[in-house]
């Protein structure tokens, strides 16, 4: 089947970034990280000193992103005006960031047609917020992953320590509960779920899990 599109929204830290990779391995379609799009857009903001309640100017530095994401040795290097921002866009305060500027209904209608270029002959796996409510309402397969604050905290925070960094589970528990209010009553494309979204709860739920039943939902639609 050509042109499949498969729809992954939800907050973040319930996994949907594994799962979607996952998918999209195992699929063999391209992957649309269009939160890897808004994190560009804010550091873009940041290094140009444009205010982040500027939507105006945050609109036109959208248009004009000069963006690659590049394949390289099974994972993608994401290059800003021809600099490699892979790591320097996943930092708290760029997700921070990313989160203000996607309020903005101007910057999100200005990065449509760069999310929707991503389609592909292969099939498409699109993991965000708005991918099966707004960027691709007819794709043929919707999922929205959920879990709970606390869990996912308890996540973020188990991720700083493998990697040696000191995390405040208070702290992070906060970030997350803040992200998730802007995101989820913003008003243009607030994540929710599609009406046609299976909605998986990964609260208790191992990733494997997960993707076990993501796969056998894809293969009951397609
Ligand atoms: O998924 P990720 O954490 O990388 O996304 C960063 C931020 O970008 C989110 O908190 C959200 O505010 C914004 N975003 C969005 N719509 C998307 C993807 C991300 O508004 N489709």
């Amino acid at each position: 089947m050509k042109n499949v599109i498969i729809t992954v929204d939800g907050p973040s830290g319930t996994g949907k970034g594994t799962l979607c990779y996952a998918l999209a391995q195992k699929l063999g379609f391209a992957l649309l990280d269009s939160g890897a799009i808004y994190r560009v857009t804010a550091l873009a903001a940041l290094k140009q000193q444009i205010a982040l309640d500027d939507e105006k100017a945050l609109a036109e530095l959208a248009q004009h992103l000069k963006l690659v994401f590049l394949p390289q040795n099974g994972e993608v290097e994401i290059l800003l005006d021809s600099e490699n921002v892979s790591n320097q866009i996943r930092t708290q305060a760029v997700a921070e960031a990313a989160s203000q500027v996607a309020v903005f209904p101007q910057v999100r209608t200005a990065l449509l047609a760069l999310q929707r270029s991503f389609a592909s002959q292969k099939g498409l796996i699109a993991d965000g917020r708005d991918m099966g409510t707004v960027v691709f309402p007819n794709a043929q397969v919707k999922l929205f992953l959920d879990a709970s604050a606390e869990e996912r905290a308890k996540r973020r925070l188990k991720q700083l320590q493998n990697k040696g960094i000191d995390g405040n589970f208070a702290q992070i528990l906060a970030e997350i509960k803040e992200r998730d209010f802007r995101d989820r009553n913003r008003t243009l494309a607030p994540l929710k779920p599609a009406e046609d979204a299976l909605l998986l709860d990964s609260t208790t739920m191992s990733i494997d899990e997960v993707i076990t039943q993501a796969l056998s939902y894809i293969k009951g639609k397609l």
